[in-house]
């Protein structure tokens, strides 16, 4: 192209499908790189699953706990280069990751110190010191985990090398523990204690949840690296935003892609649902797996791997968020509650485990001075809700909004009577706002046997296309999924033979 007599070299445009976290970590980085792009997202605003909503004064949020990699490593790299951390904003590190309390009332606390939570275990099992020593020592070696900065297609055997060595206590664990899922790993520690094996083993349930998911959690909160931003999910994606959209990025919202184009497998653009066509030179997915690979490609480019997964791993259980904004201070030590409560009833919902109550007073931005934001989640598979008439769904959320504020009772004892705000949001919210497959908000469980595994971000058999998001990694997350809208743009430029940087050019 030709601008006043100097040859401009045009821009290569990418065409970014999803505003969620991933795909914004897309368009951040291909701004940075040089390229032309546009974030297709079918909501109103930035985030997808990483957001929060309104209500009389009230901020619900519907994400973040914590965040792993908020002091050091890969994915706090990225997290600062897109802006979900600055100077700015304050990461609080809590001392109780939860209290796990059983059906006898019995309590279970999750310190986040790792002394602090021997001496608690050790308190309600002091013939049990052996067990949760080596419990311990696995955390701190699991905690030896250091993810890469580079795309797996990128990685020299140097690299993997070096991270070898690096990783070697983490790995270890992992391969010491293969095929072991959470209830496996805490029969084989030997705990004598009956009380002590039942309240570890409530922390998950039954069900294959990855052992080495749990150390590594356990591990990061140890190391002070999983930190929760004030402000939470919203102000995160608002963060991420405001950091394309100073790039020169453009967010088409109320857009809902329909179909990717593909000629000579080649990935060239995309079709919206209003009929439009929008070119690309490249289109990287970061809405749901489910929809990219089978709707919007129509199950073209599949891989024994890609139909294996989604034939077979388990999905995260869709949940039900009831929340509720209360005209009263409401003190506790423990922002976040675990309550067994297994068989009981909510709505039309019988429980399976247990249902969760979160107290937000650790922020004040969730609520006015001197009121609360209380949040109620549960486990609700898809199941109950998908075929559900709207004069059913209607009734079924009354029945939950009553159901919530006589367990808001129980907790806190007498704010029912202060409650200014109330909201219940549903699978099928979920499905609505982000197109989840079946609502499931963080794709796939990591289970004893897809743990360390992933899927691959390039599809076989097309070009000019690559995959973003929590749907490439059991266990989904903001970091991996951020991270992965890196990598995307670490992969165009080796395609473009360029070099990626991650800093604007
Ligand atoms: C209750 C809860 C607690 C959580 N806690 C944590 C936590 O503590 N820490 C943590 O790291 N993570 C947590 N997560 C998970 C985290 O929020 C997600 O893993 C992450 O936000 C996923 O981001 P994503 O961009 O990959 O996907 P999404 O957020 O699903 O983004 C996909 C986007 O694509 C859009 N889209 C879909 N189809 C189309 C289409 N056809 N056309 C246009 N746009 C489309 C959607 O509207 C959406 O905005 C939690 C999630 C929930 C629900």
């Amino acid at each position: 192209m030709k601008n006043g007599g100097y040859i401009v070299e045009k821009k290569k445009k990418i065409i970014v499908i999803g505003g969620g976290v991933s795909g914004m970590s897309v368009g951040i980085y291909a701004q940075m790189n040089g390229f032309e792009s546009q974030i297709i997202e079918k909501h109103s605003i930035a985030g997808g699953i990483c957001t929060a909503w309104h209500r009389k004064g009230y901020r619900f949020d519907y994400s973040i706990q914590w965040l792993v990699g908020t002091r050091e490593g890969a994915f706090h790299d990225t997290m600062c280069e897109t802006n979900i951390l600055n100077d700015q904003v304050q990461v609080i590190n809590a001392e109780i990751h939860n209290r796990n309390i059983a059906k006898d009332g019995t309590n279970l606390v999750i310190y986040t110190d790792l002394e602090r939570w021997k001496k608690h275990l050790l308190s309600i099992s002091p013939i049990d010191g052996k067990a949760i020593n080596k419990l311990a020592r696995d955390i701190r070696r699991a905690s030896h985990l250091h993810p890469f900065d580079i795309a797996p297609a990128l990685r020299t055997p140097f690299q993997y090398f070096k991270a070898f060595f690096r990783c070697f206590p983490s790995l270890y664990i992992a391969i010491r523990h293969r095929g072991k899922d959470f209830t496996q790993y805490i029969k084989s520690l030997n705990i004598k204690s009956d009380i002590l094996k039942e309240k570890l083993l409530n922390i998950y349930g039954e069900g294959d949840y990855a052992c080495y998911a749990f150390l590594l959690i356990m591990g990061w909160y140890f190391r002070k690296n999983a930190g929760y931003p004030i402000g939470g999910s919203l102000a995160v994606a608002e963060r991420m935003k405001s950091k394309y959209e100073s790039l020169g990025g453009e967010f088409l919202f109320k857009k809902e892609v329909e179909e990717i184009i593909v000629e000579n497998g080649s990935a060239r653009g995309v079709r919206l649902t209003d009929g439009s066509v929008l070119e690309a030179d490249y289109v990287v997915s970061a809405a749901d797996g489910y929809t990219t690979l089978y709707k919007l490609l129509k199950g073209k480019f599949r891989s024994p791997m890609i139909d294996r997964v989604y034939a077979n791993w388990k999905l995260f259980t869709s949940i039900v968020q009831v929340s509720f904004g209360i005209n009263q201070e409401l003190k506790t030590d423990y922002n976040i509650q675990v309550v067994q409560a297994c068989g009981d009833k909510i709505g039309s919902t019988e429980l399976k485990h247990n249902y969760r109550i979160l107290n937000y007073n650790f922020d004040p931005t969730m609520a006015p001075e001197g009121k609360s934001c209380i949040i109620i989640r549960y486990d609700s598979p898809y199941s109950i809700w998908e075929k559900m008439s709207k004069e059913e769904y209607g009734e079924e959320k009354k029945k939950i909004e009553e159901d919530a504020i006589k367990i808001l009772e129980k907790h806190y004892p007498g704010s029912s009577q202060h409650i200014e705000a109330c909201d219940v949001a549903t699978p099928l919210t979920t499905i609505r706002y982000t197109g989840a497959w079946k609502g499931s908000y963080e794709g796939f469980i990591p289970t004893s046997k897809n743990v360390i595994q992933q899927l691959d971000q390039k599809i076989p058999n097309l070009d000019h296309f690559y995959l973003a998001g929590q749907w490439l990694f059991p266990g989904g997350g903001i970091p991996p999924s951020v991270h992965s809208g890196k990598w995307a743009l670490q992969l165009i430029c080796r395609d473009e033979k360029k070099k990626f940087v991650s800093k604007p050019v």
